[in-house]
């Protein structure tokens, strides 16, 4: 596998054309002789071309690639060829093949490059690729000069390298049974012709789900450790903070399920995405939160999601869980990372004086649909800039468990700090449930009891790939 820094020029092996010329443009004028004279203008340019020297078929048809809608490159050669002989009453010859000057024999090897590229991902399991081409700079120079000295426009026509990627990308579909996207294919291939490779660059794969958090202390993602910045040494000594590890936490979400998908679709690495992330020592429970996690390079792309998820569940062994796990598509991963999310929250809190029942409600029916003012908190990365913010509390709910303990539910838009609409932050954020109630109240566990997405779901079915659907209620375990 070796990554094109350069995108290669693609295009539709399906279209036989060079289609966004007007094949009116270049006729005369003078409708009584323009039948005619368009005919032996061919016919004359045709002879101009095949003075030039040895052609194949390709190259002598490729000047006209904009006339005649429905015919390769190579037909439109041929024909000409048969034409001039006609007219000229001169034995017909063929193509030159392999002694084209032009091209030099590159059309003669349209399907062993087909069958390459077919045999560099013969272990890789895709339905979509995209064929281009680095073609010779002395070709294209040569396709050029071929069309100025027949007195041809040195662009007619249609390029060299976008017949080759036509004609490689076709057969390439062919052999392998599989369809050209132009988006964003499985595999793409890059035919060096002057190198002699064919490199092959196999696209990453993606699974959507969701997850619960069901320990705390486990970060999403990989957490090393910053005082030995995730070497495991300070010096010639162990690391001390992390015991040698280089992580803070010993395994993350991202630990405990992207390898097992991994490992699955054979891939060589991988990487979650999450739509948010909750704190390090904060529960996701409930209907969990969207992720995605992406592979690199998968051999595999079909899973058995019910199986993949038996799989995780084991290998995570109850800190974390996972459900409604679906192939989704690339655009998914900036879906679960930019899609605006409401979050509901469950916030153990305790009061520093007692608090009855009733001034609970009532403190809480204030905040419900609340615009919460947040100046940034202390606790907040300093290296975010600090401003006010206003945040909206949608629903806000409380149960007092004794004079100084109680449960708050809170569903807050995205961004709202819910340690401080709990505590107010010393008049940071106004108002809150301290404020309101005129004691200190205390944030002791948070947990995430459901991720939406604000204005309409994560799961919508453009995002996902068909087939491997095992979870039809997906949709409707947002209740
Ligand atoms: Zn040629
Ligand atoms: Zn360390």
């Amino acid at each position: 596998m070796t990554d094109s820094d350069a995108p290669p020029d693609a295009s539709d092996p399906d279209a036989d054309e060079a289609v966004d010329a007007d094949p009116d443009a270049d006729e005369a004028v003078d409708a009584d002789a323009t039948g005619e004279r368009a005919a032996s203008d061919v016919l004359d340019t045709a002879r101009a071309l095949l003075a030039t020297g040895p052609l194949c078929d390709h190259c002598l048809g490729r000047p006209f690639a904009e006339r005649s809608f429905g015919l390769g490159n190579h037909e439109r050669g041929r024909g000409l060829r048969v034409a001039v002989a006609l007219a000229d009453d001169t034995d017909y010859e063929g193509g030159a093949d392999g002694d084209c000057w032009v091209c030099e024999g590159v059309f003669e090897r349209l399907d062993e490059f087909a069958e390459r590229a077919a045999d560099a991902v013969a272990d890789y399991e895709y339905a979509t690729y995209q064929v281009g081409t680095r073609v010779p700079p002395l070709a294209e120079e040569n396709d050029r000069l071929l069309r100025e000295d027949a007195g041809m426009d040195p662009d007619a026509g249609e390029p060299l390298r976008k017949e080759l990627n036509r004609e490689v990308g076709k057969r390439v579909g062919h052999v392998t049974d599989t369809e050209v996207d132009f988006e964003r294919p499985h595999v793409q291939f890059l035919l060096d012709v002057d190198a002699d490779r064919v490199e092959a660059t196999v696209n990453s794969a993606h699974v959507y789900g969701r997850y619960r958090k069901l320990e705390r202390d486990i970060p999403q993602t990989e957490w090393p450790c910053s005082d030995c910045r995730g070497s495991g040494r300070q010096g010639r000594e162990q690391c001390d903070t992390c015991g040698g590890s280089g992580y803070l936490y010993d395994e993350s979400v991202e630990q405990l399920t992207a390898p097992v998908v991994e490992d699955v679709m054979e891939g060589v690495d991988s990487t979650f995405h999450g739509a948010g992330r909750e704190d390090v020592d904060a529960l996701m429970l409930g209907t969990g939160r969207p992720f995605v996690i992406e592979v690199d390079e998968p051999r595999r792309r079909e899973i058995d999601a019910d199986r993949l998820e038996g799989d995780i569940n084991a290998f995570a062994d109850g800190n974390v869980e996972v459900e409604g796990l679906r192939r989704c598509t690339h655009d998914m991963v900036e879906r679960v990372k930019e899609l605006d999310a409401t979050k509901r929250y469950r916030a153990q809190v305790e009061f520093g004086g007692d608090v009855t029942a009733g001034e609970l409600v009532d403190a809480v029916d204030d905040l419900d649909g609340e615009t919460i003012e947040q100046y940034t908190p202390n606790r907040v990365d300093h290296r975010r800039a600090a401003k006010t913010r206003t945040r909206v509390a949608h629903e806000v709910t409380g149960e007092l468990e004794d004079a100084r303990h109680a449960t708050v539910e809170v569903h807050g838009a995205g961004g709202l700090y819910i340690k401080e609409l709990i505590s107010g932050d010393e008049g940071r954020t106004e108002p809150s449930l301290a404020g309101l109630l005129g004691v200190d109240a205390t944030v002791t566990a948070l947990d995430v009891l459901a991720v939406e997405g604000a204005e309409e779901p994560f799961e919508r079915p453009g995002f996902f790939l068909d087939g491997e659907d095992g979870h039809p209620d997906t949709d409707a375990d947002g209740e």
